[in-house]
């Protein structure tokens, strides 16, 4: 059975970061809630290793976590990532988010080990925006990992583009894009400002779900953080491609939602994505502690938007019920 906090919200998914180490430095990233990535580099000390990654997933298999998402950094950095997807116990579905550089090569093996869906994180269709983007110049690379991946059966495959103000003016041609690709699906992740910094590259994500609503066929409200999948048809032939919204900023609805708990590369649980109170240590720590820490992390669980901010006077500030919670250092 899962574990449910005390705002009624089941944790059945776990998101893994393997590593904080990226072969990209894209302007907007917020490193899953750890700041700036370090650059290019051999692997750290820090990163779990692949028996504590998966001794973590048994742990958490126990309280009913049925899926995990494997992110980083850039998560296929790790050469030791297919076998560490080989071990994810059984029931458990995995997936994994990557910038897609390495797929070409990988993916099939990917696919044997047992991974069940990628995302791959593009935020343009044009090479020159793709590299003031992710500040590389990997765009064909890009391309071909997106190909492996749909070769290799990871079918379909979900694009990630953050939408902020250097990229809004490019969704109508990746939304066609996908219109002409079945085997792609495009997630529109609004550009999440609290971690990142550069609040005034922020747009008015509504405007897009307005735009989107204009150009689907159908619509589809689906309950899991209240997100709606937009149905489009290419302009000049048949078929149907799926775009759905991904909007937490300021979304009440979407905290409520939540029924995940994250891991940073270095072992610590987190309750939350945007928080960096809320750590908690497993590195040398029994399957027993790790199952406290688990249980803990769970019942401290507060839903960011709305709870552990509330809006006053058309601001979000910090709700003063947490102004006294225990501030864990990172490195706890
Ligand atoms: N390197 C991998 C990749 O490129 O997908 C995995 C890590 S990346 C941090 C995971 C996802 O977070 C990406 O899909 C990216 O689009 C999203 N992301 C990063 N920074 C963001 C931000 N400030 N706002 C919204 N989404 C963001």
């Amino acid at each position: 059975m899962p574990l449910v906090d005390d705002f009624g919200r089941e944790v059945t998914g776990i998101r893994v970061s393997l590593t904080d180490r990226c072969n990209f430095d894209c302007v907007y990233c917020h490193n899953e809630g750890l700041g700036d990535t370090r650059g290019p580099a051999d692997p750290q000390d820090e990163e779990m290793t692949a028996d504590e990654v998966v001794r973590l997933l048994e742990v958490v298999a126990e309280f009913g976590v049925e899926a995990v998402k494997f992110t980083g950094g850039e998560p296929m950095l790790r050469k030791d990532l297919e076998a560490i997807i080989n071990r994810v116990p059984d029931g458990m579905a995995a997936s994994l988010t990557t910038n897609g550089t390495f797929l070409p090569g990988r993916a099939t093996e990917l696919a044997e080990a047992g991974l069940s869906r990628v995302n791959v994180s593009q935020d343009a269709l044009e090479p020159e925006a793709f590299a003031r983007l992710t500040q590389s110049g990997a765009y064909d690379r890009v391309l071909e990992g997106v190909e492996a991946a749909v070769e290799a059966g990871l079918d379909p495959v979900k694009l990630n583009m953050v939408v902020f103000e250097p990229t809004a003016g490019y969704v109508p041609e990746m939304v066609d894009h996908v219109a002409e690709h079945d085997s792609l699906q495009l997630q529109l992740i609004e550009y999440m400002p609290e971690i990142a910094g550069h609040p005034e590259w922020a747009i008015d994500i509504d405007r897009v779900h307005d735009w989107l609503e204009d150009r689907a066929d159908r619509i589809e409200q689906r309950d899991m953080h209240d997100r709606r999948r937009y149905y489009v048809s290419p302009e000049d032939s048949t078929g149907e491609g799926m775009v759905e919204i991904v909007d937490p900023v300021g979304n009440t609805d979407f905290c409520a939602n939540c029924q995940r708990v994250r891991v940073t590369h270095d072992g610590q649980f987190k309750g939350c994505l945007n928080r960096g109170d809320d750590h908690r240590s497993t590195g040398d720590m029994s399957r027993t502690e790790i199952r406290e820490a688990f249980r803990e992390t769970v019942a401290k669980r507060v839903p960011y938007y709305g709870e552990y901010l509330v809006e006053e006077d058309g601001e979000w500030v910090r709700n003063e019920e947490y102004f006294e919670t225990e501030q864990l250092p990172a490195d706890d």
